[in-house]
């Protein structure tokens, strides 16, 4: 499995920007579902109240969180689920384990699920010599190649039809092929065995309702309806932040998150489950168990103003709607939270010791914050927690303050003074005019680097200031 690292992230974004056809990929991808969302969002006049009665429900959730989860454990457990909790990965990884283990060696099928990612699930599956499948396809294609999700809701986004075609005769000795109707065919060919053999099924929840103790899971492939019935076990793990309070909430979130993230008005299914099944005439599992995973969740919640994000129901809208998204990916953040949110969410849960370059991983354009369907205001928790990197502060975890960067420092103080001084600020825009003319800005540093990347636009012939005085000169 590869795993780049956060702490690397300007290496690995510069890795991803000379990469033509990841870009090509991802521009492909993203522009797709942003336009298929924009269209989706236009036919909805109620959208902004939607979003307005979403976050106001998550804001409720949030803020009596410890209430609703212990009332969703109460009814969970009175339709027959065994409720358990994990503090951290750790220990969210061993319980799964212990009920591999109980099983002997059962088939493990596996739906798609941030939070298992989050966990590192697999491998700890794996070194214990377990073979769980992801059968999602898009995880299924990243887990042949050994690699992690690069989108949260298009795990492969990041690969052509081209390449899957090749992995696919590499890994089942098919022919090459790209037709993606073939593809998907060998895929359910290579699945349909696991699902038919599989003794326990793992997946994650879109939502965990605290009135019915139900969680809701929702797809398009039809893989997590056989991962959740098939199976004699199920294990579902669930983040605290998932816990909604009624069930008549969900028809504020069905209606914003399928159109947030692919533009479709309704997911091909959706899946509320209640419980194991009742009785030997029913479908579903034997057994289920629902672990609540805190994995540092808690104390982001314990922070006022990084709380918001924990209002996140994983669409995947601000990472299509992200420029610096959308030229990198999302392997170069070395996070299984990628784009504007993971920017938040990976320094919020893991701390900014090895997280500190990302939130400045954004152009704070505010393009995140204008799709995200529970209005979280991304650029200003990024802007928070630049302040948190710049002045040393740790948000929540109690890590060793990183110190303030050096550099950084004395090129804001150089620019407040250049710019609180008229004389200096004209003098200094006549210099940068000529250096642009002699096209120093392409050879001295560190303009030179900053210019690799990026487009830097002419300074206009004449400042406004000169325009202004000679108008003025001329009387008109
Ligand atoms: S922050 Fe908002 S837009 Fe981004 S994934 Fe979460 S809910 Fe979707």
């Amino acid at each position: 499995m590869t795993h780049l690292h956060p702490e690397r992230f300007g290496e690995n974004a510069r890795a991803a920007l000379g990469d033509e056809v990841l870009r090509g990929a991802l521009r492909k991808a993203t522009g797709l579902f942003g336009r298929q969302r924009g269209a989706a969002v236009a036919e909805m006049p109620e959208w902004e109240a939607l979003r307005e009665r979403a976050r106001a429900v998550k804001a409720e959730a949030l803020a009596s969180l410890d209430v609703q989860l212990e009332r969703f454990e109460e009814r969970a457990t009175a339709n027959g689920i065994q409720v358990r909790w994990a503090r951290d990965a750790t220990e969210a990884c061993e319980q799964v384990k212990a009920i591999a283990e109980r099983l002997g060696r059962p088939t493990i099928v596996k739906s798609k699920s941030m939070a298992t990612e989050e966990i590192r699930l697999n491998e700890h599956l794996e070194q214990a010599g377990h073979r769980p499948v992801e059968t999602d396809l898009g995880e299924w294609i990243i887990q042949l190649a050994g690699e992690t999700p690069s989108h949260i809701i298009a795990p492969a986004i990041h690969k052509t039809k081209r390449q899957v075609g090749e992995l696919f005769a590499e890994k089942l000795g098919i022919p090459r092929s790209e037709d993606e109707r073939e593809l998907t065919r060998a895929a359910r060919r290579a699945l349909r065995h696991s699902f038919a053999t599989a003794e326990l099924g793992i997946t994650g929840a879109n939502f965990a309702i605290a009135e019915t103790g139900s969680i809701l899971l929702i797809e398009n492939e039809g893989n997590i309806r056989l991962a959740t019935s098939m199976p004699r076990v199920l294990v579902a793990l669930v983040g605290i932040e998932k816990v909604i309070p009624r069930l008549c909430d969900l028809q504020v979130f069905l209606r914003l998150l399928p159109r947030s993230g692919t533009g479709q008005r309704l997911t091909s299914y959706q899946s509320l489950i209640s419980g194991p099944r009742a009785g030997s005439g029913d479908e579903g599992p034997e057994e289920m168990i629902v672990i609540l995973l805190d994995n540092g969740r808690s104390s982001v919640l314990a922070d006022n103003s990084l709380r918001e994000s924990l209002a996140c129901i994983r669409c995947g809208a601000c990472l299509n709607a992200c420029p610096v998204y959308r030229q990198i990916g999302g392997h170069a953040y070395g996070s299984v939270y990628a784009g504007p949110i993971g920017s938040v969410i990976t320094p919020g849960l893991q701390g900014l010791e090895k997280t500190a370059e990302l939130p400045f991983a954004s152009s704070l354009c505010g393009a995140c914050r204008e799709v995200c369907p529970v209005k979280i205001d991304l650029p200003a928790l990024l802007t928070r927690l630049r302040a948190d990197v710049v002045e040393g502060r740790a948000p929540g975890q109690g890590q060793r303050p990183r110190r303030p960067r050096r550099i950084e420092k004395a090129a804001f103080a150089f620019w407040r003074w250049l710019a609180s001084d008229p004389v200096r600020w004209t003098l200094s825009m006549r210099v940068a005019r000529l250096a642009q003319r002699a096209g120093l800005d392409r050879l001295l540093p560190p303009a030179r680097a900053w210019r690799k990347g990026r487009a830097l636009r002419p300074f206009a012939p004449r400042s406004f200031r000169e325009r202004w005085k000679e108008d003025d000169r001329r009387g008109r």
